[in-house]
C-alpha cells in the first residue's frame, strides 16, 4: 500500500506487482478517496463558469504526456493530473453559468450510483445477469403508464442508450409491424406503394436519418412544416400527407416532438395522432426533451397527447436529471416489440416465453451489453420521490419563463418563442444602428463566440428560418432571475464591443 503511493510505475513493473495492486482493496480505497475530494471542491465551487476552450492540438499534447508518463510521478500523482485534466475540460454543469445546452446538472447521488454500476455489473438486457435493471424497468414504467392513464393497458417499455437509439428502435418495431415481410426478405411487399415517414421540419438529426439507415432511403422522408409557434401545422400536414398518399407513399410513421431541440416546441400530438390513425400509421413522439413533463403534476397537460402515441421516448438523462445515457421507450401496446428485432440467439434467448423471458428486455432492444443506468433514475425515485423530479423541473421551467418575461422588459432583445420548456430563444436588436438581416445574424453568432470566450456563460445559438438566435437552456435550478439580469449585461457589453467593428 505504502509502496502503491509513492512508487513510480518502474519499481512496480520490478516488483511484477502492478496487476495485483490494481485490484488491492486498500488501494483502490485510497484511490476513491482521492478521488472524493476532488469532486467535494468541485461540487463547492459556486463561481460562474462557462467553457473552458482548449484547442484539441494543446489538449492532445496533455494527454499524451500523460498517457506516456515518461517522468516517474506515482500513480496517484499522475490520476491526480487525469481527474485535474477531466474537470477543467468537462461541461460546468453545476455553474450557474453554464445554460448552453441540455446536459443535466446531475443529481449527485444518482452520478455516485454509477460507481456501484460499473464496479458490480448488472448489463441490463438479460435478466440472469441483470436482474435489477430489469425489474427497475418494470417499476419505473409502471410510474408513467399511471401519469399516462395505461396502467390498466398491455403497455411496454425498454430503456435505450439514449434517444438517437430508442427513436430509431421505435421506428424499426413500425415498420415491422406494417411490413412483415421485410425484416426477412428485405422488402415492403407493397407492389407500387413506397414505405414513407413523416416528420416535423424540425426534427431532431438522429430522426431524419433513420430513413437512410433503416434503408428507405431519405427522399422517402416527408417533411411536415411548421406553424408560428415552430409546431408541426395540422393544416399543412393534411395537405401535403394527403397528396403523397395520392402519389403511392405508404406514410407507415408519422413522428412528432414533445419538446423540439431548438426552441422546445410541443407539436399538437392528439390531432397527428387522428392523422396516424387515417393513414394506418405508427404515431411516435420524440418526447426527449419533455416527455418527463409527466412526473409533474404542474406540467403533465402540455404533454397530456403522448397518452395517444403509439410510442414515445424521454432521456432521463436530460430533463431527470440522471447521468447519460438513460432513455425510456414507451409502447402503448407492448406485445408489437416482439416485431423489432424478430431474431433469436440460443446463447441468450430461449424459443419459448417463460417467466423469466417475459420479463427481460434483450430481444426488444438494440443493445446486448447494455449499462443498467436505469438503476441511475429508480435510485434517485427511490430515495427522493416522483416529487423530488417534479420540483427542479417546475423550477427550471419557471425560471425560463421569468427570463422571457424579463428580456421583453428590455429595450434591446427580442424574444422568439414564448417557452414551453426550459429553452429560450432571443437576439439582440441595437437599437441605434440598422442593420442588413445578414449583418444581424453575424451579429447574434459573434456575441455568442464572445461570452464563451470570456468564461463566465455558457450559452448556444441556433438557426430559425435563417434567423440566427442566441439560445439559453435552463438546467441547474441555482439560476436565478439575478444571473439572468447578469447575462443580459453581459450581452449588451458584448455586443457593444463587436458592433464598434463593423
Ligand atoms: C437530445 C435529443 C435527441 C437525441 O437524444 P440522445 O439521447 O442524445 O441520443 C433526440 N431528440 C430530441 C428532441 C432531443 O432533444
Amino acid at each position: 500500500m505504502n509502496n502503491y503511493k509513492v512508487s513510480s510505475n518502474k519499481i512496480i513493473n520490478k516488483n511484477n506487482s502492478i496487476l495485483y495492486d490494481a485490484f488491492n482493496p486498500n488501494n483502490i480505497s485510497f484511490l476513491f478517496e482521492k478521488i472524493q475530494q476532488k469532486l467535494y471542491k468541485l461540487l463547492q465551487d459556486k463561481t460562474k463558469k462557462g467553457i473552458h476552450c482548449i484547442t484539441p492540438h494543446e489538449l492532445l499534447n496533455i494527454a499524451l504526456h500523460l498517457t506516456d508518463h515518461k517522468s516517474g510521478e506515482s500513480i496517484i500523482e499522475r490520476l491526480n493530473q487525469i481527474v485535474d485534466l477531466h474537470i477543467n475540460t468537462a461541461i460546468k454543469v453545476n455553474s450557474t453559468g453554464y445554460m448552453a445546452r441540455q446536459f443535466s446538472s446531475v443529481i449527485p447521488v444518482s452520478a455516485i450510483y454509477d460507481v456501484v454500476n460499473s464496479l458490480c455489473p448488472q448489463p441490463a438486457s438479460f435478466y440472469e445477469c441483470g436482474p435489477l435493471p430489469n425489474v427497475a424497468d418494470k417499476i419505473i414504467a409502471e410510474k408513467f403508464a399511471k401519469f399516462l392513464g395505461w396502467e390498466n393497458s398491455n403497455y411496454g417499455m425498454i430503456s435505450t442508450s439514449g434517444a438517437s437509439l430508442a427513436n430509431l428502435t421505435a421506428v424499426i418495431t413500425a415498420r415491422n409491424n406494417k411490413y412483415p415481410n421485410i425484416w426477412k426478405k428485405g422488402n415492403a411487399d407493397q407492389k407500387n406503394l413506397v414505405p414513407t415517414i413523416a416528420i416535423g421540419t424540425d426534427a431532431h438529426f438522429s430522426v431524419s436519418r433513420i430513413a437512410g439507415i433503416i434503408g428507405l432511403g431519405q427522399d422517402n422522408i416527408i417533411l411536415l412544416p411548421l406553424n408560428a409557434q415552430r409546431q408541426i401545422c395540422i393544416k399543412q400536414a393534411k395537405q401535403i400527407l394527403n397528396k403523397a398518399h395520392k402519389n403511392g407513399k405508404d406514410i407507415f410513421c408519422i413522428i412528432a416532438a414533445a419538446g423540439s431541440t431548438s426552441i422546445g416546441a410541443i407539436d399538437p400530438l392528439k390531432e397527428l395522432s387522428e392523422l396516424a390513425i387515417k393513414y394506418k400509421a405508427w404515431f411516435h413522439v420524440d418526447a426527449a426533451h419533455s416527455g418527463s413533463f409527466l412526473v409533474s403534476d404542474q406540467l403533465r397537460n402540455r404533454v397530456a397527447g403522448l397518452t395517444y402515441a403509439d410510442s414515445f421516448c424521454l432521456d432521463a438523462h436530460k430533463t431527470l436529471f440522471v447521468p447519460a445515457a438513460c432513455t425510456l421507450l414507451f409502447y402503448k401496446n407492448g406485445d408489437k416489440t416482439k416485431h423489432t428485432f424478430p431474431i433469436q440467439a440460443s446463447y441468450v434467448t430461449e424459443e419459448f416465453e417463460d417467466e423469466i423471458t417475459k420479463f427481460e428486455s434483450g430481444t426488444k432492444n438494440f443493445e446486448c451489453t447494455k449499462r443498467p443506468s436505469i438503476l441511475n433514475l429508480w435510485v434517485v425515485w427511490s430515495l427522493y420521490g416522483q416529487q423530488f423530479f417534479a420540483t427542479k423541473l417546475n423550477l427550471l421551467v419557471k425560471t425560463t419563463f421569468q427570463a422571457y418575461k424579463y428580456l421583453q422588459t428590455l429595450d434591446n432583445f427580442e424574444t422568439l418563442h414564448k417557452p414551453e420548456s426550459n429553452i429560450l430563444c432571443f437576439r439582440y436588436l441595437p437599437n441605434e444602428k440598422k442593420l442588413s438581416k445578414e449583418k444581424l445574424n453575424y451579429l447574434q453568432l459573434k456575441i455568442r463566440d464572445k461570452i464563451r470566450d470570456e468564461g463566465r456563460y455558457f450559452i448556444s445559438k441556433v438557426d430559425l428560418d435563417h434567423i440566427t438566435a442566441l439560445r439559453i437552456v435552463i438546467m441547474n435550478h441555482e439560476i436565478s432571475m439575478d444571473d439572468i439580469a447578469d447575462l443580459t449585461k453581459h450581452i449588451e457589453t458584448a455586443a457593444n464591443s463587436i458592433l464598434k467593428t463593423f
